[in-house]
Formats: structure tokens, sequence, C-alpha cells
């Protein structure tokens, strides 16, 4: 609809939601709220059928009808267009990452020189995409290059654990287990749960048996934090395996419940994981350190593995 058919629909009662077209900005739907008209009735006309079509990208804004003109409209439709030129822009830049070469890959955290519309946000994704996407292509001058970015600590990422992200990759792919563990005692030991979440992953990858790391992840299995979190460590210690020990069974046997046919899954196999010896399991060649890529995405997401359910090892039993 053009935008005095959008007012005059606007118009009609006090509040309204409008479904404005993401890549056109163009108005497709107004729907009409009354302020008087109960929770139900609210939800129910909010929900009720749509005339956009699926597979339109949409965007809803709810307006107060009083204070709408045809210049903020015309304002509104030109700023979801550009929001969506630049978001499509980011994803694009991002996907290139994925063929880029890694030696431009690195120079742009050299210089911290993000292509627009990336920001200094998205060095998470360029860390993913260096070392668990293609970490075999990384050589001993790449990594030199790395470590030179992490000691200028150019990427501090905010909420981050102080030594930088790119610093606890290094360490990974570097197998220096013993300064893993140093660090975390010195500065995560019993450290507040969501700030572990990154950590957690790294300490599983690395196998790490050491027992303040073992306690602090249960600590985060039995947190009441959302599950993500309880995910994220059950699969570490799934990962370390029998060092884990029965305390870390008995926490994932408490706390993961029966919900999803996937979480039972994965529960029940870093189960078979902890409470088996070790001979029994070897690398699952489906994926990388337990992730692989979802390809059905826009942008690049990692995911668990569905052959290993997330720990990169099969046992030989299944
Ligand atoms: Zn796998």
């Amino acid at each position: 609809m053009n935008i005095d058919e959008a007012l005059q629909a606007i118009k009609s009662s006090p509040e309204c939601f409008v479904t404005f077209r993401q890549d056109t900005g163009e108005i497709r739907e107004v729907k009409n709220l009354t302020s008087e008209a109960s929770a139900e009735d609210r939800m129910a006309r909010l929900f009720a059928a749509t005339s956009v079509p699926s597979g339109v990208p949409t965007v809803s804004r709810f307006l107060e009808s009083a204070s709408v003109t045809a210049e903020s409209l015309n304002d509104l439709v030109e700023e979801t267009r550009r929001a969506y030129e630049s978001m499509t822009a980011r994803v694009k830049i991002i996907n290139g990452w994925r063929y880029q070469s890694l030696s431009e890959l690195v120079a742009i955290l050299e210089l911290g020189d993000f292509p627009y519309p990336t920001t200094q946000n998205d060095s998470y994704l360029l860390l993913e995409i260096i070392f668990d996407v293609r970490d075999t292509e990384l050589n001993p001058a790449l990594i030199r290059r790395l470590l030179a970015v992490a000691d200028s600590q150019h990427i501090d990422i905010p909420g981050e654990p102080s030594v930088g992200s790119l610093r606890l990759y290094l360490w990974r792919y570097e197998m220096k287990t013993t300064t893993f563990v140093q660090y975390w005692h010195e500065h995560l030991r019993g450290g507040v749960v969501p700030f572990l979440i990154g950590p957690s992953t790294f300490a599983g990858d690395l196998r790490v048996a050491d027992q303040i790391i073992i306690n602090d992840l249960i600590g985060l299995v039995r947190a009441q934090w959302p599950f993500g979190v309880k995910q994220r460590a059950m699969i570490a210690l799934g990962k370390i395996g029998p060092p884990a020990g029965s305390e870390a069974a008995r926490a994932i046997r408490e706390e993961v419940y029966d919900s999803t046919d996937w979480i039972i899954a994965q529960r029940d196999r870093v189960l078979a994981r902890i409470e088996t010896v070790p001979g029994l399991w070897c690398d699952c060649n489906h994926c990388r350190r337990g992730k692989v890529t979802e390809d059905s995405s826009d942008i690049l997401i990692l995911r668990d593995c569905p052959r290993c359910y997330g720990l990169g090892l099969i046992p030989s039993f299944c």
C-alpha cells in the first residue's frame, strides 16, 4: 500500500501493528488495535492470518496512531530499507570470509580494520572461521602474526575473559594445556557463570583433567542458568571423558532432563563417554571437534555434529 493508504488505515484506530517489507521498506499490512482491548483480544488480532505471503522478509512495529504523519511513515520506510541493505551487506562480507585467504583475514585482525558494515563485534565470527572451520590451513607464519595480534590486544571484546578470545584459540591450537589450566586457576576459578561459557569449550577441546576446572564445569551444569550454559559444560565434560568422574555424571543425570530427543541422546552419549574406557572411542570424521557448519543458514553457524552429538568422538559400540 502507498503512504496515503497506510496513513488512512493507521488513523482508524489509536494503535496499530504495521508490517513493512524489509528489502523495499514498502508497507504491506496494518493491523488496528484498540488500547481498551483485553490482552487476549490483542493477541488474537496480532496473530490473525496475515496477508503477507510467506517468504517475503518483513519487520513489524507497534505505532501510536496519533503521532504518525506521512513524513514519519516515509522515514520508517527509508529506515527499514537501509537497515536491510546494511544487514545483507554484512552477511555478504561474513560469508566471503569463508573463501578469502587466511592471510587477508589475519590482516583484518592486525589492522582492526573491519570492512563496513562489519565491526569489531564480528571478530568472534572471524575467529570461528579461522580456528573452527579453516584451521587446517593455518601455518607457522600465520600463527606468528596471530600471536602478535594477541600480544597487542587489538581485539579485546567486552565481556570476554581478560586474556581475549584469540589467546584462548591460540592456546587450543598449540595444545598449551598447562598454560590454559594456570590461566583458569588464576583468573576464572569459581567465576561468574556466563563468563565461563567460552572457556568451557576450550577446556573440553583440550581435554583438561584438572580437578578445579572439572569442578567448575560441574558447577555450570548445576547452576540455575539458561540450558545453553549447562549444555556447553556438559559437552566439555563429555570431551574430557572418564577424568570428569562420577560427580560429573551424577550432576548431568540430575540436571539434564528428558526434554527433546536430541537432548536425551546428547546427554546419554556424554554419560557413556564419561563412564567407559577411552580406548572404546575414536575421532569422528564428520566434523571439527564436534562442530559442523549449518549449510541451510544464510550466515555461518556452527552446530553440534549430528553423528557425535558435539563430542568429536564416536564410540566403537555405536
Ligand atoms: Zn562429529
